[in-house]
């Protein structure tokens, strides 16, 4: 039994917490007996759930690992995270997705949902056992290609239609490949002076018009990864305001960093979708802020040293992101008067819950509810160090960075995974 005290719910009124054989026992005032912890009046949310998390393993376990990732995941205030199917070998199969979904359980550090992919070996070429994979153990419901855009018009229409029968989402990479051809940074006036490929926004906003309207007219579940630009907010405000059955995420770089970091040339800034223009980050908060936007997604992208450490051209894109998330919230939306803690609770755990169709988690905090719970001093003044990063791979854009906000505790299912913003070493869990 636990007992979490001078908690702010949503961050309302300090309360205690009871917790007990996993679930929330008790909430009022003066509780105190078993294992107490002192919330010091910070947030208590729901635990986060990220709709879009690298782990890496199978294949490249030198960048990431399922056990690390899920660590990183914990130590961001993370219950659940859905791990993209992009490893080696690609998790395509039933057998693969089990793998990954097996091995989360092992490692008890946050729930781990694998994410199948859309075609056999991200190939583009023909559509994988989607149907196989949702009936797996795994129980797999969001199938995406990430990395690679479904750019086929022909076969996003019939993985519209074939995850309707299992409720499933297609989770679509918005990306012409021949618009973006050797593309490095965000296209514009920099990109020119730079001497780097431009990477244009309508590469982003062509495939989602294409594919709001499949979805549309296929009567299906369709979420845009990544959205980077203001031109594809307006296109999403055009398709929510149809009735079409679409939801998008941001990620917290693209809600705080610009393009023009690129000048540094310094290959931690590149990712995919790359940073974008100052007007881009405004109309991306913005759609956040009024729900245009539904969700952040961490995208999560470990890179081993020899990776990111090199000349631009040659770097892989990508950069963490689970331990930094709830922090550049705070700094973005929550420190600007854009969301309040409700809303980044929706926004963060009850929405991308619902999007994944993960049961337990994005709850209320109220007695008889999973104790999935994240408690978080968005006070905290934290002078970001790649040394900070519980991940097997260092690449963080904040490093040196001051942001506002540190992740106390986690409890999954009402056992400890962060204590005193530290993760909690344990045997394995189930
Ligand atoms: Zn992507």
């Amino acid at each position: 039994m636990t007992v979490l005290r001078n908690v702010r719910p949503l961050g309302g009124d300090a309360v205690d917490v009871r917790i007990a054989d996993g679930v929330i026992a008790e909430i009022g005032g003066g509780l105190d007996d078993g294992d107490v912890v002192d919330g010091a009046g910070a947030v208590l949310l729901p635990g986060l759930v990220d709709l879009h998390t690298h782990l890496r393993e199978p294949g490249r376990e030198d960048a990431e690992t399922v056990a690390t990732g899920t660590r990183a995941a914990a130590a961001g205030g993370f219950t659940a995270v859905h791990a993209m199917a992009n490893t080696d070998p690609v998790a395509d199969t039933a057998g693969v997705v089990e793998q990954v979904w097996r091995l989360g359980m092992q490692a008890g550090y946050a729930d781990v949902r694998a994410v199948g992919a859309v075609t056999v070996g991200l190939a583009g070429q023909r559509l994988a056992e989607l149907g196989a994979m949702a009936d797996s153990a795994a129980g797999v419901r969001v199938f995406s290609d990430d990395g690679h855009c479904v750019s086929d018009a022909l076969l996003m229409r019939r993985a519209l239609e074939y995850v309707k029968a299992f409720d499933g989402v297609i989770a679509q990479h918005a990306q012409e490949p021949r618009l973006t051809e050797g593309a490095q940074m965000h296209e514009g006036p920099l990109s020119g002076e730079l001497g780097l490929r431009g990477w244009p926004a309508v590469a982003e906003e062509a495939i989602i018009a294409r594919d709001v309207l499949l979805a549309e007219h296929v009567g299906s579940r369709l979420h845009i990864c990544h959205v980077s630009t203001s031109g594809s907010v307006e296109i999403l405000r055009w398709a929510k305001s149809r009735g079409i059955t679409v939801t998008a995420e941001v990620t917290p770089h693209h809600l705080l960093l610009t393009d023009d970091l690129a000048t540094t040339y310094d290959p931690i800034y590149k990712v995919n979708p790359p940073l974008r223009s100052r007007t881009d980050v405004e109309a991306v908060r913005q759609a956040l802020a009024e729900g245009i936007i539904d969700i952040v997604a961490t995208d999560h992208a470990p890179h081993a040293m020899e990776d990111k450490e090199c000349e631009w051209a040659a770097a892989s894109f990508g950069m963490l992101g689970l331990q930094t998330a709830l922090p550049v919230v705070n700094e973005t939306m929550v420190r600007t008067g854009l969301l309040d803690w409700a809303e980044v609770a929706d926004r963060m755990s009850s929405v991308p819950a619902r999007i994944g169709r993960v049961a337990g988690h994005g709850r209320p905090i109220e007695v008889g509810e999973p104790a999935n719970l994240t408690v978080f001093d968005p006070d905290a003044e934290w002078v970001v160090s790649a040394s900070d990063m519980v991940s097997r791979s260092r690449n963080t854009p904040y490093a040196g960075m001051v942001l506002h906000g540190k992740v106390l505790g986690t409890w999954l299912r009402g056992r400890p995974t962060v204590r005193d913003g530290s993760v909690v070493e344990h045997e394995a869990a189930r």
